[in-house]
């Protein structure tokens, strides 16, 4: 994906192209004259604001990072006869946007 009006987030130093929630397609600038900021899929046609993007986005990376956290601290739990850990991660599938 080259097209420059795709959307991209910068996390970690790293440009990830955001990506429709729902269909996995990467999302695109949308903008006409009387909606500057709309972005969103032309598959299935969800539509943002850039800020509702950055939110949605945020949203979902800092449940995937605190997920893998769970993770790490699950499997550590699970080497050790002293330490349980019942820590849930987040299973939440309804992200309109992720990278
Ligand atoms: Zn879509």
């Amino acid at each position: 994906m080259t097209d420059d009006s795709n959307i991209y987030v910068t996390i970690d130093q790293q440009q990830h192209p955001v990506l429709c929630g729902l269909c996995k397609n990467a999302i695109a600038s949308r903008a006409e004259v009387d909606t500057p900021d709309d972005v969103g899929c032309v598959i299935c046609d969800t539509r943002a604001t850039n800020e509702e993007v950055l939110e949605a986005v945020q949203k979902y990376f800092q449940d995937q990072h605190q997920n893998e956290i769970i993770r790490q601290l699950g499997e550590t739990a699970r080497g050790s006869k002293f330490i349980t850990f019942d820590g849930k991660p987040v299973r939440n599938t309804s992200y309109k946007f992720i990278v």
